[in-house]
């Protein structure tokens, strides 16, 4: 669907936004990419969302990227007898095998893997990093802690290691499940949590078979030091500043999520920010002006795509939540300090080798200094459209590919509006298709002129070698260009 702003909205599904209507409504207010998160719902509630998706994209002809989130090796306590106990400062709290419930000097923590990685002086982290536990002595079965911030912790609260790599699989066994059955459904993307090393992607990949393109979420102390080797074998990246914020000292997050950022654009692949942007509303239809600065401090930054959990999955008002991104989004991208920032900070570190980079940076080049309305660039797997937008261009980037699985993909790239086209063989084809998706999408007239890339011969990926500044006008294309 067209936008009036080039940063991408993800929208996380949920019991808030499940229906055909509400997703409809959702997409329509400005949501580019919805996300199935696996962590909650049963794979028939997960179907039926996914099926409602794809009815909207097919009534609404606007292609849109479904992104699977997996759990990825969330380790959770067991229960306690009581539901839930408070645990106070300095008293000892003890974490074992046995399954019996807790109390207040114990519980289970059913990860055998967990007790030998341990070390006395790590730290534990309990539901959302609330209680911090360190390890005064362990063993292979049990852990004797005792409480440095005290809180309540209850039944099946999740728990944090954060100074450690586990040694336990990046996939769990109901990962191995979901990303089965995601794949086969037919998801754009796959986002992989708690990635720790570049093996943990290339395993997942595999599985995947090349399904779904494969995104990796940086929540972990080792992900951040390992970035650039997981950056290398991953599709994209999103910056999970939910479990990153627990995992490290919060004040780590907004240097870690600008470098991040920088380093995915440099390397032309979609980066994600996530978690608590608007999370006042999810009670609240006014966000507060802390979130709504955050927001457009991701937008400054030049990511492709900001994103709302429970906002919209869970939340009282997941249509305000998207259609205050998309406002914050469209009064941002308006301010020139913002095309400042984005000009200022291109390609910062990025290495220009082939012809194609040469000529995207000359479509960008061409945007800047003269008045044409948008660059259509003929793409199959979609490399092109990601070179284009690293160029971050002022003018929107018209994805032309016959590859439904490429457009839906292309959904969460920055500045990047889709468009099916059947399979070409001339280049005069191409221009005159090109300058039809520009006008029926209403970024150009027909006294306009757009910048067209592709690569002849057609359809086949790597090949882009022509730039023409062409008209928007059918017959002038028909009467100047060569076949
Ligand atoms: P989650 O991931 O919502 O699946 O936990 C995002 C985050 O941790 O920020
Ligand atoms: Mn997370």
């Amino acid at each position: 669907m067209k936008r009036n702003r080039k940063v991408k909205i993800v929208a996380t599904l949920g019991p808030a936004s499940s229906t055909y209507e509400m997703i409809r409504q959702l997409h329509e207010a400005g949501a580019d990419v919805f996300r199935l998160n696996m962590s909650h719902g049963t794979h028939e509630e997960i179907a039926e969302r996914h099926r409602a998706i794809r009815q909207v994209e097919k009534d609404l002809d606007s292609p849109i990227a479904i992104l699977a989130d997996l759990q990825g090796p969330k380790l959770r306590v067991g229960e306690f007898a009581n539901k839930s106990e408070e645990l106070e400062w300095g008293e000892p709290f003890r974490l074992d095998l046995d399954k019996t419930p807790g109390d207040h000097t114990r519980v289970c923590l059913p990860h055998p893997e967990i007790f030998q990685a341990l070390e006395p002086g790590s730290s534990l982290l309990v539901n959302d990093g609330k209680i911090r536990l360190r390890v005064e002595d362990c063993g292979p079965d049990h852990a004797n802690c005792v409480v440095v911030t005290g809180g309540t912790i209850s039944n099946r609260k999740g728990v944090n290691v954060p100074d450690v790599v586990l040694p336990v699989a990046a996939l769990s066994e109901k990962d191995r499940k979901d990303l089965e059955f995601v794949s086969a459904l037919g998801v754009d993307w796959l986002a992989l949590s708690f990635v720790q090393r570049p093996e943990d992607v290339t395993e997942a990949r595999e599985l995947c078979g090349g399904r779904a393109a494969i995104l990796s979420k940086i929540e972990k102390p080792a992900a951040v030091r390992a970035f650039d080797e997981i950056l290398a074998v991953s599709d994209g990246i999103m910056v999970a500043r939910g479990d990153l914020g627990v995992e490290l000292p919060v004040q780590n997050v907004p240097p870690i999520q600008k470098r991040l950022v920088r380093k995915c654009r440099a390397a032309a692949k979609p980066v994600i920010v996530a978690t608590q942007m608007l999370e006042s509303m999810i009670e609240s239809p006014m966000p507060t002006r802390a979130e709504v600065s955050d927001v457009s401090g991701a937008i400054y930054e030049g990511a492709d795509a900001i994103m709302l959990s429970a906002e919209s999955a869970a939340g009282q008002y997941p249509v305000e939540a998207v259609t205050t991104m998309n406002n914050v989004a469209q009064e941002v991208e308006g301010d020139p300090t913002y095309t400042e920032i984005i000009e200022a900070s291109r390609t910062a570190s990025a290495k220009r080798s082939s012809v194609a980079d040469g000529i995207v940076a000359a479509a960008r080049e061409i945007a800047e200094t003269t008045d044409i309305k948008a660059i259509c660039c003929f793409t199959s797997t979609g490399t092109t459209a990601q070179l284009v937008a690293r160029e971050r261009p002022r003018v929107p980037i018209i994805a032309m590919t016959s590859h439904r699985g490429a457009a839906r993909r292309l959904s969460l790239l920055w500045g990047t509006y889709c468009v099916m086209t059947g399979e070409l063989e001339r280049f005069k084809q191409a221009v005159v298709n090109a300058a039809r998706a520009a006008r029926s999408a209403g970024f150009a007239t027909e006294e306009d002129q757009i910048v067209v890339t592709a690569g002849v011969p057609f359809n086949i990926s790597g090949t882009t070698n022509i730039l023409r500044v062409a008209p928007c006008d059918e017959r002038l294309i028909y009467r100047t260009d060569p076949e």
